[in-house]
């Protein structure tokens, strides 16, 4: 089974621009503000991404484009500006940033209520202990994906291949939530295919093109590939050598069109439910 996230994503944000419209009903425009600094060739594409979506479902999107020599400073008097717009509800500080900026000190500066990446350590604590409004974007795709595919979590062994704050850390946490028995897995993890031949689900988050290799796998093992990567002929593919694994998987998600539609189509949801709280205020 191809695990389509195009598809699923297209179902979603059908639903979700049902609710835009019943937001707008009741007087309030879900707004997404996007703050670009330099110009990162993948952060524009992506930048490009979201707010395309944004207009499919209705939503209002801006883009604050900063010059690469932009200060610290600078950029934290824009996020506090951000955080005091009633029309914004959502806040996205695109990354990576230029080198004389402090990452976490720039996510730290954002509402946690506006964080619709959910890297706020507010969020990321409220994650951990499984009471939460948003969840970060990719790992929500990837469930979110899985749960429509009618498969089921417990009681399964997940390996995660990754631990990056932004995929692989939260993704181990929302299976073992959803009581799977999770492995994480990263480059000092000595004997990799070993571990990842013992998953049913196995979540590939490593950023090294056509790592994951048939021998790697499960026969039956759904197979999650967050890898988004150029091969030696300059076309996108995943970690997962997909052309192999098929062979063996359960199911498995494409390199485009599994895992990318998704993230995306949960920023909109997060916008959303940002959105929603100030009906409910
Ligand atoms: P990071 O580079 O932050 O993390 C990569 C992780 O993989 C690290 O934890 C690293 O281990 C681990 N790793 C690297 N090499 C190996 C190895 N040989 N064996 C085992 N583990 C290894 O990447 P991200 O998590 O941000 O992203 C991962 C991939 O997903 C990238 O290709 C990125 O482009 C893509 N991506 C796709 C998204 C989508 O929407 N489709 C969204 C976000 C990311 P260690 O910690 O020890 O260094």
């Amino acid at each position: 089974m191809i695990l389509d996230g195009k598809a699923v994503a297209a179902r979603l944000r059908a639903e979700m621009k049902q609710q835009v419209e019943q937001l707008k009903a009741q007087g309030i425009t879900p707004g997404l503000a996007i703050l670009l600094v330099g110009e990162d060739h993948a952060s524009q594409v992506y930048i490009r991404n979201k707010r395309r979506a944004c207009e499919e479902l209705g939503i209002h999107s801006e883009l604050h484009s900063l010059p690469e020599q932009t200060t610290q400073e600078e950029l934290l008097e824009q996020v506090e500006a951000l955080n005091r717009r009633e029309d914004i509800h959502g806040i996205l500080v695109q990354l990576p940033l230029p080198k004389q900026i402090d990452e976490m000190a720039v996510i730290r500066a954002v509402d946690p209520n506006k964080d619709v990446d959910a890297f706020h350590t507010v969020n990321v604590g409220r994650i951990m202990l499984g009471d939460y409004d948003f969840l970060p974007c990719t790992p929500a795709g990837i469930l979110e994906l899985i749960h429509e595919s009618g498969i089921s979590i417990q009681g399964k062994e997940c390996v995660v291949v990754g631990r990056s704050n932004i995929v692989g850390k939260p993704m181990a946490m929302l299976l073992l939530h959803e009581h799977g028995t999770v492995t994480v897995c990263h480059s000092r993890t000595p004997n990799l295919a070993e571990i990842t031949r013992r998953a049913d689900i196995l979540v590939v988050a490593m950023g090294k093109a056509k790592a994951i290799t048939r021998d790697m796998v499960k026969p039956g093992a759904v197979v999650i590939d967050v890898g988004m990567n150029r091969d030696e002929n300059g076309k996108l593919c995943g970690d997962v050598d997909f052309a192999g694994v098929l062979q063996i998987a359960g199911a498995i998600t494409p390199v485009p069109g599994g895992v990318g539609p998704m993230t995306v189509t949960m920023l909109m949801r997060n916008t959303i439910t940002a959105a929603s709280r100030c009906c409910s205020q």
